[in-house]
Order: C-alpha cells, then structure tokens, then sequence
C-alpha cells in the first residue's frame, strides 16, 4: 500500500521520537453538536440511532436480540469507522522496521531517516452503546451498559491478532466528540504507541525489583489500606482517583483479580457495576452528566505481567502551553480532595 493524500500515515517526530497519525480525510466529518440538538428530531439526523442502519458503513457485529443483519432490533452495534484514523491491513510489512519501540528505532536503523512515515495500518472502528439516541454513557440503564461493554469486550476478541488495540469514548464537544449519540472507539494498531510500552515497561520492571510482585495489585492494595484515595470497592473492583491525578477528579477503575486482558473469555461482565458506580459519583457531583474522556488500558500483544483498568477524565481543564512543551501536567484539584467529594456525592445520589 502507498502513502497517499487521504490515507492514514505514521510519522516519527525526530526530536522526540513520538509518533503522529496523520488522518486528513477525518477533516471532513460532519459536526453535529449544535445543529443537531437533542430532542424529538434528532433521530431523524443521527445516523446512529435505530432505523437509521443504512446510514453508517456496513455493520460489522451486533448484539441483535431480535431482527435482521443491518436493520433494527440491536441492543449495540459496530461499524466501520467512516473517516478512519487507520487504515490497511494489520500485518501489512510495509516499513516494519519502523513498527517497533521509537526510542530504539534510530539504533536499528542502518541509516538516518529524517522523514520517517510508515502506513497507519490498523483498523478503526465505531460501537454504538444505544438503539435510542442517549448522549452519555451515564444515562445507560445497567442493563444496557452491560450490553455495551459486552460490545466492546467482543470487538477487542475481533482483533486478537492486532500488536495493540486503544478502546476510547469521548463524550461532549469539548472532549472531542463528534456526534452526540453515545459511542465508542476502537483503534486497531499493529504498533504498541509509547505511553502503554512505558506501561508494559514498568510493570515488568516492577515485577523484577519485587521478586514477582504485580504493579497494580500493590498499588490497590496500598490504597485501600490508606483509605485516602479510594471512592467505592466491590467485590469485583476499586475505584480510586489516582496518586498523580494529571486532572481533577480524574478516576481509575482497577478489577481486584489481576487480569491484563480486559477481553480475557472469563471476563465477561466484571467491572460493569463499578463503571456504574463511576458514573454516577460524577453525575452526583456535578449535578449532570460531565464531558469526558474514557480510555481502557488492556494489556497490549504479549505483555506480562500486565493489569487492565479504565480511566476516566472528566474534561474540566485545558491542557496549555506548560502542559503541552513539557508533558507535565498541572493539576489544581489534589486526588485525595476529589475522592472525598465523590465519596460524599455517592452518599448523597
Ligand atoms: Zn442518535
């Protein structure tokens, strides 16, 4: 495949060494916050809600209970994402040389690339959690947010055989959200990017400098004996805010068994009633459903030891010129204070 106007490219900053998707096609994607407004006619535009199937690319998997393939009767439904951020084929070996960790990427190289852009092989794809046109994971009952989670659970299975797969759901338009329909994504990656190698590193390196300790259970358990941090424990999870909070009110859902594959086959429905828990403590906070981001972290093709878990980031702050230059981030908003406030707000909801 060819590097070409519209197609997905990798590039590697040569200062840094971080990569870059270059995605120009996504440009044109349709903005619907403002325009569309929710309500009795947004269903009728929102090619996501049910009846309209044949508005999005062809289905590629559906909790249908009842109904035919592509039409309605779905609980939760995947499809192609329109303006892919990748594309081609994961595996493709098309500048695999440049698929492996960038910092060591320059000592491999038998010469100097300045330019260095591969393909952005890989797939990206769009969970819809809803038949009805909800604007916030929040606003799921458990039933549904069971099913939806189930969804994204099965689209990870889809792509066992990719080196990385980064499920994400950004809710509002300041979170960057372009349709307003509450719904995941999915990137398909046939390199791991650096922050979860960084990840992967450190619960190796852990595990070596404690004789097989396991990164996150340490952790768990450390918080839950300071008590300062932790907003709700079940027998399936903890939610915490985290000891380098980069934002307020920023939440980690950690599963209490150590797992690093959060679509592991035994998997199946853990996590969803402290995701609940989760949402409603921000909900509860601030009197609605807040904007935000929403990562899983899964344990990327061959890492162990590793430990899956769900951050969330409600979007209150802007990252800005400190922030940006230096990767640090300033948080004005201290963890321990925020997991009071959300326990209180549990209390109160
Ligand atoms: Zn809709």
């Amino acid at each position: 495949m060819t590097v070409g106007e519209s197609t997905p490219e990798v590039r590697l900053d040569q200062l840094t060494g971080l990569r870059t998707i270059l995605a120009p096609a996504r440009a044109d994607r349709p903005m619907d916050f403002g325009i569309a407004e929710h309500g009795p006619g947004a269903a009728h535009t929102c090619p996501f809600c049910e009846g309209n199937e044949q508005d999005t690319p062809a289905e590629l998997w559906a909790d249908r209970p009842e109904g035919a393939e592509g039409g309605p009767g779905w609980l939760v439904r995947a499809v192609p994402n329109l303006y892919p951020a990748l594309g081609g084929e994961v595996g493709d070996d098309t500048g695999a040389a440049s698929t492996g960790d960038p910092l060591k990427a320059a000592a491999r190289a038998a010469r100097v690339e300045l330019f260095e852009r591969v393909p952005a092989n890989g797939e990206h794809e769009v969970i819809v959690h809803s038949p009805e046109h909800l604007r916030a994971l929040a606003q799921l009952d458990e039933r549904s947010l069971s099913a939806a989670v189930n969804g994204w659970r099965e689209r990870i299975r889809a792509h066992r055989n990719s080196r990385c797969v980064q499920l994400i759901v950004n809710e509002g338009p300041d979170a960057g959200a372009s349709l307003e329909h509450t719904h995941a994504q999915l990137y398909a990656m046939d390199f791991v990017p650096a922050a979860i190698a960084r990840e992967r590193e450190r619960f190796r390196s852990h595990h070596d400098a404690t004789n097989g300790g396991e990164l996150l259970a340490d952790i768990v358990s450390e918080e839950i004996r300071r008590d300062e941090r932790v907003v709700a424990v079940d027998d399936e999870a903890v939610l915490i805010c985290p000891w380098a909070s980069r934002s307020p009110f920023e939440l980690r859902l950690i599963p209490r068994r150590a797992e690093g594959d959060f679509a592991a086959d035994d998997m199946d429905g853990f996590g969803v009633g402290m995701l609940a828990t989760a949402l409603r403590a921000l909900k509860s906070r601030f009197g609605t459903e807040p904007q935000l981001n929403l990562w899983i972290r899964t344990a990327p093709k061959g890492a162990e030891p590793f430990h899956w878990h769900i951050d969330i980031a409600p979007r209150l702050s802007i990252r800005a010129s400190y922030e940006i230059a230096t990767g640090v981030d300033i948080n004005i908003f201290p963890p321990e204070r925020a997991a009071g406030e959300l326990r209180e707000a549990l209390g109160d909801s």
